[in-house]
C-alpha cells in the first residue's frame, strides 16, 4: 500500500500527533498542510487571514493540499479543508481518508490545555467549547462524507494509529 493517507477532523482531534506516529509506523513521509503553507507563505495562518482574508487562505490551502499529495505520505490537513467541495473530491479520489472523530468536550479540553498549538485565529470570538460545538455541528457531516473511514480519536494516539492500520489492512490485506 503506497497510497497517500489523509487525516481530517477538527482542530485538536490529533491530526498532527497521530499523523507523525502513523508515518513512523508505515515508513511514510509526514506532511502537515498548515505547516507547509506557513513555510511557503513565510507567515502565520493568523497573519494571512488578517491581511488577506479567509478566501485567500482557503485558496492557498487547496494549492498546498494538491502540491504535497504524493505516494507513501501521511498528510495532516487543516480543519476547514473539507469546506470546499473540490477539496472533498480531491481527498477521496487521491488517497485513503480518515476522519479523526472526538467529542466536543475532548476537543475543547485539548485546545484549552495547549492553546499555543491552536494556531488558527478564533472563528467567532466565543468561548472555546461553544466554538468547537458550532464548528462540529457545521462540519461533522462533511468530515463523515469525505472520509473512507471514521476512527475514534478520543483514545490514546497509539490506539488511534492502531485503528487506522487495521482499517488499511482490511482493504489492502
Ligand atoms: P490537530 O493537528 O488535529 O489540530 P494535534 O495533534 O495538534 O491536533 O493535537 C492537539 C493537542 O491535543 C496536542 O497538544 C496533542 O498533544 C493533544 N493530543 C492529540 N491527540 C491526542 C490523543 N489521542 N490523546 C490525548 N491528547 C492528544
Ligand atoms: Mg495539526
Amino acid at each position: 500500500m503506497t497510497q497517500p493517507i489523509f487525516l481530517i477532523g477538527a482542530r485538536g482531534c490529533g491530526k498532527t500527533t497521530v499523523g507523525q506516529k502513523l508515518a513512523g509506523a508505515c515508513h511514510f513521509d509526514f506532511i502537515d498542510t498548515d505547516v507547509t503553507l506557513q513555510e511557503r507563505a513565510q507567515q502565520s495562518i493568523a497573519d494571512i487571514v488578517a491581511k488577506e482574508g479567509w478566501p485567500a487562505f482557503r485558496a492557498l490551502e487547496t494549492q498546498t493540499l494538491q502540491s504535497v499529495t504524493a505516494a507513501q505520505s501521511v498528510i495532516a490537513t487543516g480543519g476547514g479543508v473539507i469546506l470546499a467541495p473540490a477539496n472533498r473530491e480531491f481527498l477521496r479520489d487521491n488517497g485513503i481518508v480518515f476522519y479523526l472523530k472526538a467529542p466536543v468536550a475532548v476537543l475543547a479540553g485539548r485546545l484549552e490545555a495547549f492553546p499555543e498549538e491552536s494556531q488558527r485565529p478564533t472563528l467567532t470570538g466565543k468561548p472555546i467549547s461553544e466554538e468547537v460545538r458550532e464548528i462540529l455541528a457545521q462540519r461533522d457531516a462533511l468530515y463523515r462524507e469525505t472520509a473512507h473511514f471514521t476512527v475514534d480519536a478520543a483514545c490514546e494516539p497509539d490506539d488511534v494509529v492502531a485503528q487506522i492500520l487495521a482499517a488499511i489492512a482490511s482493504v489492502h490485506p
